[in-house]
This record gives structure tokens, sequence and C-alpha cells, in this order.
């Protein structure tokens, strides 16, 4: 693919190990632009945006807010949801103003045992520009399976 300087710096950046251990873009090959494209078409292809997405996952994040480290059974119907706190803070490597607290959720399925983790500033990178990280990044998400864990009944699986 054609690349334009300002997608050029994305790639360095979202690459670079500066801003998070192993980089946003993990062992994946392909150009974020490449990657944002095809998780898209995959959370399409399961009947979601990344607005339904992302807001599900930030109210899953804040039910878990006030009760940081403890699992908390029964959020949303069959899932359980614990957010932890760490020190620091992260950075949207697009770039945006702001910074986001280092807080990591982690939704259980009670029936299933998936899981699922996210940070806040996957939250955002999700909402604002549709990006999931790359294949092997640490906190890579896949799009097929994070609706099918949050989004289970709806599916009506
Ligand atoms: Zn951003």
């Amino acid at each position: 693919m054609k690349q334009s300087p300002r997608d050029k710096k994305l790639e360095e950046v979202l690459r670079s190990t500066h801003l998070v251990a192993g980089g946003f873009m993990g062992s994946d090959s392909r150009h974020p632009i490449e990657v944002i494209e095809q998780d898209i078409i995959a959370l399409e292809e399961a009947g979601m945006t990344t607005a339904r997405l992302s807001q599900r996952m930030k109210e899953l994040t804040e039910i878990a807010t006030p009760r940081l480290g403890n699992w908390i059974d029964g959020a949303l119907g069959k899932l359980r949801v614990k957010s932890e706190d760490f020190k620091g803070a992260l950075v949207c490597p697009w770039p945006h103003p702001g910074t986001f607290d280092k807080r990591i959720t982690t939704v259980e399925h009670l029936e299933t045992g998936q899981q699922v983790t996210w940070t806040d500033l996957n939250i955002h990178m999700i909402a604002e520009h549709g990006f999931f990280e790359g294949k092997g990044a640490f906190f890579r998400i896949e799009p097929a399976e994070i609706v099918s864990i949050l989004f289970e009944d709806e599916a009506g699986i």
C-alpha cells in the first residue's frame, strides 16, 4: 500500500517501544491502517460498531472502578469484572492531548471462563481510531472475541 508521510510517521510511533513495552504493533507486519481496516471488517461481520463496543467497555470499567482489585460478579449478566490501577499514565500514540490512567480491566464470562483485558487507552483507541493493536501486542484485542464475550446475550448464543 502507498503510504502518506503521516501514515509512515504513525507506523513508526506505533512500532516504537518508547510509549509501551513491546510497542502497539507486537509482531504484526501489516501497516497499522491495514490492521484497522481488517479489524473494522471483522467487527462489522460480528454486527458491532466501535461506538457500541467502546461504550460497553467503558461501562464495565466504571462498574469495577469503585472496588479496585476485586471481582464484581454479575456485572451485565453473566460477566464478572475487575479493574486494577497501576502507577503511571498512558498517552495516545496518534497523538492526542491528555493522558489515560494505567488502569487494567479484566472481564470474565462466568460460564465459559473466557476472558478479555483492556486498558483505558484501548477504549480510547477503539472509540476514536478503530485500533485494536497489532497481533502479538500485549493488549491486542480480537474484535470477534470481545464481541462474543461482551454481547453474548444479544448474539443469542
Ligand atoms: Zn487518540
